[in-house]
């Protein structure tokens, strides 16, 4: 399966610039998650690898073939979208049989492929129903068998787990990974959900306002934010962010003064970051990871089941902790806890440049 190359890619419409000069390789066969906040370029990514939208200017690769300049027909990729877009007068065998048709096909050719693919989905049953006689989640699987059958290079998916209740997309997530699985086609999935990109991406790309901020594993992505912006954009409940200063080691900010070992000699205004899942109360940390203790109020308790989000109050600040469920004996709405923050787990950012230090 091929990979795909974007080079320097600007799309604007009139006088908006939606992207600036984006560089992106995609590798023969992953499954990468384009995401971003609302508006900042990720469909309009998906459209012009699709040949749905011409570029400004750069190039766009599939394979080894440039493929700037060719109709969407002539690049053999798949797109899936959010609103299905199914025939509603056909059934789901025609819907499915559609683009090879299309394409004049051999019927029984397209029998072999139609009734594979139904397998595959779990469709067996539905063939003769038309689209209005199918859940959300049965009209999706249609929509992607249809794109599967084609046997495409490319997948390219624009949110298509949208408009599916809570808990059908968390199945759906699993169901399009052990597809990816089985299939190998290179794919590129667009989302501005980042929990859905964290679950189901080996690689990401998060985009702000038409460029690229960081492309990772979700590893990488998650545990070495690039700036402020990718820093805030994935985690839930968001990092925390302190400001202050760097000064002989230690940080100043929020009431806190943290030495802070291992920081080097880096000194001036910073953005102090800190997950709330690295944020402990004092005592049940190891000594070694641990920070010098400091007094927060505790706010609020919010139970989820093994876990609790706690809000504390400090000098001036407000800062979320993810505590376990049995530690939370020990904490009282409105009295003082003692809190450690993890060394290890420690993110600090230029509070000019918003850049990683
Ligand atoms: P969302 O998650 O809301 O779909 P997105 O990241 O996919 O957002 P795009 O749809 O790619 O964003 O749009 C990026 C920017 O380009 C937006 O500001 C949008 O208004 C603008 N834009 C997109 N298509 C057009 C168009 N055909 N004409 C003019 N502006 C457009």
């Amino acid at each position: 399966m091929p990979g795909v190359r974007l080079e320097k890619v600007s799309k604007r419409f009139g006088e908006v610039r939606t992207l600036r000069d984006i560089d992106l390789e995609i590798a023969d066969g992953s499954f990468t998650v384009l995401v971003g906040p609302s508006g900042c370029g990720k469909t309009t990514t998906l459209r012009l690898v699709a040949g749905l939208e011409t570029v400004s200017s750069g190039r766009i690769l599939i394979g080894e073939r440039d493929v700037t300049a060719l109709e969407p027909r002539e690049r053999n990729v798949a797109m899936v979208f959010q609103n299905y877009a199914l025939y509603p007068h056909m059934t789901v065998y025609d819907n499915i049989a559609f683009g090879l048709r299309a394409k004049r096909m051999d019927e029984a050719e397209i029998r072999r492929r139609i009734l594979d693919v139904a397998a595959m989905l779990g469709l067996g049953d539905l063939l003769a129903r038309r689209p209005g006689e199918l859940s959300g989640g049965q009209q999706q699987r249609v929509a992607i068998g249809r794109a599967i059958v084609r046997e495409p290079n490319l997948f390219l998916f624009d949110e298509p787990l949208s408009n599916l209740d809570a808990k059908l997309r968390i199945g759906m997530r699993t169901e399009l990974l052990k597809l990816h699985r089985e299939l190998g086609t290179t794919t590129i999935y667009v989302t501005h959900d980042q929990e859905e990109a964290m679950t189901m991406g080996d690689r990401i790309v998060v985009m702000e306002a038409g460029e690229i901020r960081q492309t990772g594993t979700p590893r990488e992505i998650y545990f070495r934010p690039a700036d402020l912006m990718v820093a805030r954009f994935v985690g839930s409940p968001p990092m925390n962010i302190f400001e202050g200063r760097l000064e002989g080691g230690a940080f100043e900010g929020a009431g806190l003064r943290l030495p802070l070992p291992g920081i080097g000699s880096f000194a001036g205004r910073v953005l102090l970051g800190v997950r709330p899942e690295d944020i402990h109360l004092a005592g049940t940390l190891e000594p070694e990871r641990a920070s010098a203790p400091f007094s927060a109020r505790v706010e609020v308790i919010e139970l989820l089941g093994a876990r609790a989000i706690v809000t504390f109050a400090l000098e001036g600040a407000e800062i979320k902790a993810v505590v376990e469920e049995r530690q939370l004996d020990t904490l009282r709405e409105d009295t003082d806890a003692s809190l450690v923050l993890d060394h290890h787990r420690l993110h600090l950012f230029d509070a000019e440049s918003g850049e990683r230090v």
